[in-house]
């Protein structure tokens, strides 16, 4: 899900990691998208602010939005200011170290995806450091936010029972967590990265998980007292 409700998704260019599940691969490049200003972002917004401040608001995805913090952060606070709108941040967490406690000011939700608590398996599964997504959590959580916890259930990468319990104990620490979503791999993504130029997708045998694996990694979760989807 986008974040409660009815969702306006600003889909942001640009994402550092390089997860080998990724579904937007087309998105990872800064300047592959459509360039727009402020004002035109907050206008777009704005033709909808009246419908999404009673069913939804705002969610920005990616890509990863804090590749761009500049532009979020001044979209945000607007968008805040002039619409009053309930705001998602759909992260990866690996940037947010790089924004002042204050850029999160507008934020109502984050949408934090952990992708892997092994620091070798994360760096195998997303070319990037796992300690930064961490500590983004432990920040947020400090910082108040509410935190949807996502993460993708990938046979074999992300499966490990001990990798799993690892996970649910450090979320079950964020005093913030209002949800944990399991969600389960598909390679529905192949033809993108096929697309890509030079684009490997190594995990085009890789099955979906079993209704089972994913009723036994959702019990992890729950076991920890964690609402789980
Ligand atoms: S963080 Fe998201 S957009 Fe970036 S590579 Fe991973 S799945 Fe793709």
């Amino acid at each position: 899900m986008d974040g409660p409700g009815v969702r306006f998704v600003l889909f942001m260019n640009g994402c550092q990691m390089r997860c080998q599940y990724c579904h937007n691969p087309d998105t990872w490049k800064l300047k592959s998208g459509q360039k727009k200003t402020v004002a035109e972002t907050v206008a777009d917004i704005g033709k909808y602010a009246r419908f999404l401040k009673y069913v939804g608001g705002l969610t920005i995805s990616g890509g990863e939005p804090l590749m761009q913090p500049e532009f979020v952060g001044t979209v945000m606070r607007r968008v805040k200011q002039e619409f009053g709108l309930h705001i998602a941040l759909d992260t990866n967490g690996a940037f947010a170290g790089t924004v002042p406690d204050d850029w999160f000011d507008p934020v109502d939700l984050v949408l934090l995806d952990i992708k892997q608590i092994d620091p070798v398996r994360h760096r195998e599964l997303t070319a990037t450091e796992l300690q930064p997504v961490l500590d983004a959590a432990q920040r947020l959580a400090r910082l108040g936010k509410p935190l949807w916890i996502r993460y993708v259930l990938v046979p074999g990468w992300t499966d490990g029972f001990d990798d799993v319990e690892r996970l649910a104990d450090f979320v079950a620490t964020l005093s913030t967590v209002e949800r944990v979503e399991v969600l389960p791999f598909h390679n529905m993504a192949a033809y993108k990265w096929e697309a890509m130029a030079g684009g490997r997708y190594q995990l085009a045998d890789t099955p979906a998980p079993t209704p089972e694996m994913e009723q036994r990694v959702r019990q992890q979760f729950f076991k920890r007292g964690l609402q789980v989807v």
